[in-house]
């Protein structure tokens, strides 16, 4: 039976599969709509997250938060997680193992949320998803298909805010990508594809749009 998102928090919040359990004070799980049509993904904990234990808490969220809002979207409205459900000391950057062993946890909030758009925050959420080693400024500004999904990777709000934030030379590119995140979900989903013609008289019957009936159809009747 498939688990609900609460019941997978519950289990991560006494996570002690790695060396991170012993320095966290709070798992950071997630926040938003379980149903969220798009899903932020990115790095680890910080200190403000730590210890609330809601991800995207401190400065970087403040202008993650504001980003939503210039797109029309509320925290309420989206589902944000992390790559690392607890913080490395120091705010390091996670080590490879830590991301081995921690992102089940995120695989399973993502088969349960089954969002339609994942946006990556990064060079760490970007390269775990997109499983690619290019880095972000080359990787942000398209939609890249992903399990029938999309996938939008965008710079990190942190990266944004240590480049001087609204002056950051990449704001500019930061804003793009989240009109390109409300473009991507107001867009309507193009029609499902017909099936392929196999025969000239399938054909023929689809350029008459006749469908052509099957022998498995017949056998309803
Ligand atoms: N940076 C992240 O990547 N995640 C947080 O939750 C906070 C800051």
């Amino acid at each position: 039976m498939t688990r609900t998102l609460d019941v997978v928090a519950s289990e991560a919040s006494t996570c002690t599969k790695c060396r991170l359990a012993s320095t966290r004070t709070h798992v950071v799980f997630g926040v938003g709509n379980p149903n969220a049509d798009v899903l932020f993904i990115g790095e680890a904990p910080g200190q403000n997250e730590d210890k609330q234990g809601e991800p995207f808490v401190g400065a970087a969220g403040q202008l993650l938060t504001r980003m939503l809002g210039e797109i029309g979207l509320t925290r309420d409205e989206v589902y944000i997680a992390n790559i690392l459900k607890c913080r490395p000391p120091g705010n390091r950057d996670p080590q490879e193992d830590e991301i081995e062993t921690c992102t089940p946890w995120l695989v399973e909030q993502m088969s349960l949320i089954q969002p339609e758009v994942v946006v990556t925050l990064g060079n760490f959420a970007t390269k775990f998803v997109l499983q690619t080693q290019t880095g972000i400024t080359r990787m942000r500004g398209s939609v890249y298909p992903w399990h029938g999904r999309k996938v939008i990777p965008t710079f990190h709000p942190a990266a944004i805010l240590r480049g001087g934030g609204e002056k950051a030379r990449q704001f500019g590119e930061f804003q793009e990508d989240f009109a390109l995140i409300k473009r991507t979900l107001t867009e309507p989903e193009p029609p499902p594809a017909p099936p392929p013609v196999t025969s000239l008289v399938e054909f023929e019957r689809a350029a008459e749009g006749t469908p052509a009936v099957t022998d498995d159809q017949l056998e309803l009747f």
